[in-house]
């Protein structure tokens, strides 16, 4: 079976987690720093805090930008739960901006009209978290200027989006956000087996993160509130968690992070292909804008219709092509039907859901594979 992602994983990368089984520290040692250090160097951004996974990076990315009760939040009903389970977290609301049929993004003129409204209602969100789906960028610079217009703070929900660019930047260097937050799960373009980094230019939002991963805890002198008890002493100054990544998953980041280059552009590669091949028989990629270079995370194609996609899944699936879907919209969940969303909310995504499908991308893929891909899907049309 040709899984629609897959981790690429070496012998080095094998080296360098058995080193960290070998040595003092499995948790809190060096590696966990050097990772960091390493990810601010790739991104370009100030401060880089490493967590358990995405899902905990975007938690204490609300709690350090004071995501609360009585907030509201806003984000793509097009991505993972994750995205919008993070506001409700720190007991604040959530809400959904529609997409662009065309590229899966937060649409900018759905949000645009939406703030108008809320700013009429007095219901402005205080933190809007667009997400980069498939790894290309939305345009950031666009919807910066709309947080100086409305007053909101950004996080970049960038799981799918390490080793991309926007304006010949990397994403990642918060630029145009406070925060930007990258998954490691094996699926995504490098991988720490689980795990995820939060990167901002913010020294503030970055001891409030880093403090938010480790129980609220802290022993840097100048964040004590009282006179030191002695070289062992440390304070809990804010209620946090237990969300370290290890120094083993670390390791392996570090050993990724060499590659990462090499796998976004063995994907853009067979992206290309796909592209040229998938032209040929009248099937839609996403679009990708000018403005960047997609580390392409997925590969998802629009069918003409909903029938059309199932018959597809099933014929490719019969096949061994492991191909998905990507994303049911947020709101359709039961958890969040419950909360009041209801059916038709998003048109555009809706839309995107019912005819969306995700074929095989990663870089252990062939042009060989990629062109066996096509032609099954051409038996299926
Ligand atoms: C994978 C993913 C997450 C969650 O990442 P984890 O590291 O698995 O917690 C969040 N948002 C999006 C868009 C994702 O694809």
């Amino acid at each position: 079976m040709k899984s629609y992602g897959k981790q690429a994983i070496d012998q080095s990368d094998i080296d360098a987690v058995v080193a960290v089984l070998k040595s003092d520290f499995l948790t809190q040692g060096p590696a966990i720093t050097a990772f960091q250090t390493a990810i601010a160097t790739k991104t370009t951004s100030r401060y880089a805090i490493a967590a358990a996974n995405a899902t905990a990076c975007l938690h204490i990315a609300c709690l350090a930008l004071g995501v609360s009760e009585n907030d509201i939040v806003w984000t793509s009903p097009i991505s993972f739960v994750a995205s919008a389970n993070c506001a409700l977290y720190c007991g604040a609301d959530i809400d959904f901006v529609d997409i662009d049929l065309d590229t899966g993004l937060m649409s900018l003129a759905a949000l645009e009209r939406k703030l108008e409204v809320a700013k009429q209602l007095q219901k402005l969100p205080k933190v809007v978290i667009p997400v980069h789906l498939c790894g290309q960028s939305c345009d950031m610079a666009a919807i910066y200027q709309l947080a100086q217009e409305y007053g909101f703070k950004i996080i970049e929900d960038a799981s799918h989006a390490i080793g991309g660019t926007y304006q010949n930047m990397p994403i990642g260097n918060c630029k145009y956000s406070d925060i930007c937050v990258f998954s490691f799960h094996p699926v995504k373009i490098i991988t720490t087996g689980e795990g995820g980094v939060a990167t901002t230019n913010s020294p503030q939002l970055a001891k409030k993160m880093q403090q938010f991963v480790s129980h609220g805890i802290t022993r840097e002198p100048e964040l004590l509130q009282n006179p030191s008890h002695g070289p062992w002493y440390y304070e809990q100054l804010a209620l946090g968690f237990n969300y370290r990544m290890t120094d083993i998953q670390a390791a392996l980041g570090l050993s990724q992070l060499d590659k990462l280059d090499q796998f976004v552009a063995i994907r853009n590669n067979l992206a290309a292909l796909y592209q040229n091949k998938l032209a040929e028989l009248n099937v839609t990629m996403l679009t990708v804008k000018q403005y960047g270079l997609s580390s392409y995370h997925l590969l998802v194609v629009l069918l003409d219709n909903a029938e059309q996609r199932l018959r597809m899944y099933h014929a490719l699936q019969q096949a061994g092509i492991g191909v998905n879907v990507h994303y049911i919209p947020i709101y359709l969940q039961p958890y969040y039907q419950a909360k009041g969303f209801l059916a038709g909310y998003c048109p555009n995504a809706e839309n995107y859901y019912s005819k969306a499908l995700t074929l095989p991308l990663h870089p252990q893929l062939s042009e060989q594979d990629i062109e066996t891909i096509v032609s099954n899907v051409k038996n299926a049309l």
